[in-house]
């Protein structure tokens, strides 16, 4: 597993930064993605290059999830600015720092025009953080230095938690059994997704419409978070339950875990289906 460059903000003048590198079409460059692509997957992959997919850049593994879109053969655009929310057919927020990329993506005025596209359908993806910034409700959250606690910029009817699985695991991994995987024309759609849970958030509560695709069993789920949710309900939470770790709703999909870590790009391909409205 590659380490996820979580703690430092990515330079803000990349290379492929710009409204140019994700509206414009230079042959060349085309051809060096498509060469990235089918090295990194085989020959089969070029079949996504109509399908463009903005990555939310500013903190957090932005990196890990371009390279795993682009190994499926799409193609995969830093959104830093709002103007280039237009370019894109979807939208990924990447693990990371719940807060930072909260503030950040208010500071560049990106939360007003994503939560418009977001009511008006945009399909967007969000891991870990990008799931904590996807939920309508946080049930702890950070509050800054004036007492003004973290927003999100909402869409999924649920509630988070943030850090949800405790100190003592921090980091862990676990084998889950995912939803709507079996459809993604790959022979190991029905195998159980590796997931890598970094001071990751689990779904305390979804609202009628959020389907529910994968939950760590009772019997990998630790006993009690670590910032309530023991004293809150210490008798209910004395036998370990299952935990919602990721959810589906309409055009909306979050994962607790970092499929972008492991090489595990099923769950990139549903999202990819859900752009193209194949699932
Ligand atoms: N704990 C982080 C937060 O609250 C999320 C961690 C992650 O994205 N791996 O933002």
């Amino acid at each position: 597993m590659t380490s996820p460059s979580f703690s430092a903000p990515l330079p803000t003048s990349e290379p492929t930064s710009g409204p140019a590198s994700s509206a414009a079409s230079s042959s060349d460059s085309e051809a060096g993605e498509a060469t990235r692509a089918t090295s990194a997957a085989g020959a089969t992959t070029s079949r996504h290059r109509d399908v463009v997919v903005g990555v939310l850049a500013v903190q957090g593994d932005v990196r890990e999830h371009i390279a795993t879109i682009e190994s499926l053969g799409g193609r995969a655009v830093p959104v830093r600015r709002p103007s280039e929310l237009a370019a894109i057919d979807g939208l990924i927020i990447p693990g990371g720092e719940s807060t930072t990329i909260d503030k950040l993506t208010r500071t560049f005025g990106l939360a007003e025009p994503l939560r418009d596209l977001i009511a008006g359908g945009l399909p967007v993806y969000g891991s870990c953080a990008g799931m904590i910034l996807l939920s309508d409700v946080i049930a702890d959250p950070s509050t800054d230095r004036l007492g003004n606690p973290q927003q999100t910029i909402g869409g999924l009817d649920m509630v988070v938690r943030r850090n949800a699985f405790g100190r003592q695991r921090e980091s862990f991994e676990a084998d889950l059994a995912f939803r709507g995987l079996a459809a993604t024309g790959s022979v190991a759609g029905e195998d159980p997704v590796r997931a890598v849970f970094i001071r990751a958030p689990w779904v305390e509560k979804v609202g009628d419409g959020v389907q529910v695709l994968a939950q760590v069993p009772a019997a990998e789920t630790p006993q009690a978070g670590p910032s309530g949710a023991g004293e809150q309900g210490a008798e209910a939470e004395l036998a370990p339950v299952a935990r919602i770790v990721a959810v589906r709703s309409g055009n909306l999909l979050a994962t607790s875990f970092h499929p972008e870590v492991t090489g595990e790009r099923r769950v990139h391909e549903l999202f990819i289906r859900m752009i193209r409205g194949e699932a």
